[in-house]
């Protein structure tokens, strides 16, 4: 197995065993403070209980009988117990009484001092002793003292200590090398990212991340995967997009180039070139206004956000277009109505706004036979402000309906156009916020409805 020193594996594997350590290391001192506490507590509980049952029992007692008494309770208790004369420095009770317990005695004991049960140490903690005097009234300079050694407590700690030492280095191994392997299995979607974020081909662009937890990784890898669909579908448009171009700019081109060889042939009378040169005239008058929409597509496309910010009554704008569309409508005997609410207060281009009125009432003017009727109408509601463009012509079918906003698509290809100029009203009308939506019946005619919403560029 590789271990990678900067991976964010070993990182929180170090991170956690880290932690890890601290916590049991306060756990150590903690549980080894409480136990030594408790293992001194339970000594001095059960010396107080004995010396209280033996002070009892030696009061009770003839002095005849006291060294018997002694030595039955020293016999049948784990406590050393015996009368310690203050006056003498004498001891009663037991044969022997360690050096330490009678220096303790002679320093901390005088005449009458102790009253009730007191705890007393020596200098070096080994053992502890309760005292009390045995009678204060009638014979203060003796008292009755209880002991016990503590080895057994300091034997208990050590081992306590060893035992929790000896596993600490197991409890760590065991903790990194699992938290490790673990990490490693959490993380091994991060594994599959990279190989698939390596391997993709911009080109292609058709690889995927698999996707199979719900946690953090797996919706990172969900979000990256809709991220390249994005890209993908980007990519694909533009694809589509170039090809299409250069498929339009290709008929008009080739047209120029055959009229020009034709007429360059042979000599030809003024009135076949005149008939050549129109034809090539008519062609370039195609290229450009390709070029020109195309120029418009490009600039949505690089800045979809670059929306104008000069104040304007679009009111106004409406109308100039449907002014100027009055009398090309007159002699195709189409009849042109408007209903324009006034003062429709607008921030952006101008430019935009008229391409947009001027592109959907130019549809509305090619697509009506004569004897039809294109109405137009600009109102605000609530939310949006709202232009309709409704015509009586030929009207679109159920399956193209869906497809006119496409980029050079047209229902009908012998038609004049270019099936750019929808993209371009849809592509203007998104950069101000806005949406576009077309209803229509084939034989009966079209209505396209542009909302554009209220609040940063509309009033
Ligand atoms: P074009 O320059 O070909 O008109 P557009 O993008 O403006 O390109 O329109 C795309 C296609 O949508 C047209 O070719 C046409 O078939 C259809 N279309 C657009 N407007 C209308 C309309 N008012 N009535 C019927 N068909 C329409």
């Amino acid at each position: 197995m590789k271990i990678r020193l900067n991976s964010i594996k070993l990182k929180l594997t170090l991170f956690y065993t880290l932690i890890l350590v601290v916590l049991l290391l306060i756990f150590h001192f903690t549980a080894y403070a409480f136990l030594s506490f408790g293992l001194f507590n339970n000594l001095d509980d059960s010396l107080i209980k004995d010396l209280n049952k033996a002070q009892q029992a030696i009061l009770q007692t003839n002095d005849d009988d006291l060294p018997k008494v002694l030595d039955e309770m020293n016999g049948s208790s784990k406590d050393l117990i015996f009368i310690y004369d203050v006056e003498t420095n004498e001891v009663l009770g037991s044969s022997y009484v360690d050096q330490n317990v009678r220096s303790t005695l002679l320093k901390f004991v005088t005449i009458g001092t102790i009253t009730y049960a007191q705890l007393l140490n020596t200098s070096d903690n080994k053992i502890h002793l309760y005292v009390s005097s045995l009678n204060v009234d009638t014979d203060p300079g003796k008292m009755i003292v209880v002991t016990h050694d503590t080895d057994y407590i300091y034997a208990t700690l050590v081992e306590y200590r060893e035992i929790l030492f000896a596993a600490i280095p197991f409890i760590l191994l065991f903790s990194a090398i699992s938290g490790y392997l673990l990490a490693g299995f959490f993380l091994r979607p991060a594994k599959a990212i990279i190989k698939t974020a390596n391997s993709i081909d911009p080109a292609e662009l058709t690889d995927r991340i698999p996707v199979k937890s719900h946690d953090e990784l797996g919706i990172l890898s969900g979000t990256l995967n809709s991220l390249f669909d994005k890209i993908y579908g980007f990519i694909d448009r533009q694809r589509q997009f170039a090809a299409n171009t250069s498929h339009d700019l290709k008929s008009p081109l080739s047209i120029i180039k055959m009229e020009a060889s034709l007429a360059l042939k042979k000599d030809r009378t003024a009135d076949e070139y005149k008939k050549a040169l129109n034809s090539i005239d008519e062609e370039a008058d195609r290229l450009n206004s390709m070029v020109k929409d195309l120029l418009a597509l490009a600039t949505i496309d690089s800045a979809p956000l670059r929306a104008g910010t000069t104040a304007l009554d679009l009111s106004d704008v409406v109308n100039d277009i449907l002014d100027r569309w009055r009398a090309p409508f007159a002699v195709k005997g189409i009849q042109l109505e408007r209903s324009i609410a006034t003062g429709m207060k607008v921030t952006g281009d101008g430019r935009h706004f008229s391409g947009i009125v001027d592109n959907l009432v130019k549809n509305a003017y090619q697509y009506t036979p004569s004897g039809g009727r294109v109405t137009c109408s600009l109102e605000g509601d609530n939310d949006n402000i709202v232009l309709k463009i409704a015509d009586t012509g030929i009207g679109i079918d159920k399956e193209h309906l869906s497809r006119i906003f496409d980029r050079f698509y047209r229902v009908d290809k012998e038609t004049s156009g270019n099936g750019l100029g929808l993209p371009i009203v849809e592509g203007t009308v998104k950069m101000y916020g806005g949406r576009i939506t077309v209803e229509s019946e084939l034989g009966k005619g079209s209505m396209f409805t542009v909302y554009l919403p209220k609040g940063r560029y509309f009033v």
